[in-house]
């Protein structure tokens, strides 16, 4: 499968790579922030994106300063907060305004469930909520996680919101964003013939949807479950070995 992935990139000469971050590029860690990118892999990220006619973008659901404390030293253009944040040249620009009302509304359930079910911990970004539970006790997280998405469903309704159902997460944001929309308008203001995509999770389907409409396009999924996907790999080091490949 890598062979035709490579052999495709090689000879392709307008490139996009688009890469989500945790489950992806690095393996799940106890804390969001703990998930910190080896040297070996900014070298990698570096080298490709240093390739001529060739794009490397960073699509993570976290927090911009978040996933910039970690790849801001590369010349990357990333998209955090599932499109909500975008770095362009340098420069980071906020895509959208509306939040503060139905964060009044969800926080104190999120806060609510963080109390009941011990390990498991909020996190607020500027356009979204999560409530992690990788850390909680597993059959206790999932009731729980359960319970919390049936008590998010009027708020949801309300406010017009998104509620994901993730891995070992439960995240609310506005229903006008997602990774799918952003790949979108990146794809609306330049002519590739290779568009690689990886992902793990479920925000990583809408991106890999939005693909399917385009040719010349590799979508991977990371791990097992029902994707979009044209293609699979089993962990983040098969992903780490493709991109090595393409740096060559
Ligand atoms: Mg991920």
């Amino acid at each position: 499968m890598f062979s035709t992935l490579t052999e495709k990139y090689k000879t392709a000469v307008n490139k996009l790579i688009l890469l989500d971050y945790d489950g992806t590029l690095v393996d799940f860690v106890p804390t969001p922030e703990r998930a910190k990118p080896s040297a070996h892999l900014l070298n990698t990220l570096r080298t490709i994106s240093n390739q001529p006619q060739t794009e490397v973008i960073i699509i993570s659901g976290r927090l911009y300063f978040d996933i910039d404390r970690f790849l801001g030293v590369l010349p990357l253009n990333i998209i955090a907060e599932h499109g909500a944040m975008v770095k362009e040249n340098g420069k980071w620009k906020k895509q959208i305004v509306d939040y503060r009302l139905w964060k009044q509304s969800v926080l104190p359930i999120f806060n609510r469930f963080a109390l009941t079910c011990p390990n498991s911990f909020v996190e607020e970004k500027e356009y979204s909520l999560t409530w992690h539970y990788r850390n909680a006790q597993l059959e206790s997280g999932h009731e729980h996680s359960r319970e919390l998405i049936r008590a998010l469903k009027d708020s949801a309704r309300s406010y017009n919101l998104r509620i994901i159902d993730g891995n070992k997460i439960v995240e609310v944001m506005n229903n006008d964003i997602d990774k799918g929309k952003a790949v979108k308008k990146m794809l609306k203001q330049n002519e590739y013939d290779y568009v690689l995509s990886i992902g793990d999770d479920q925000t990583d389907e809408d991106m890999f949807c939005a693909l399917s409409d385009y040719s010349n396009t590799y979508t991977i999924k990371v791990g097992e479950g029902e994707t979009f996907a044209k293609y699979r790999v089993k962990s983040v080091s098969e992903v780490l070995n493709l991109l090595e490949q393409l740096s060559k």
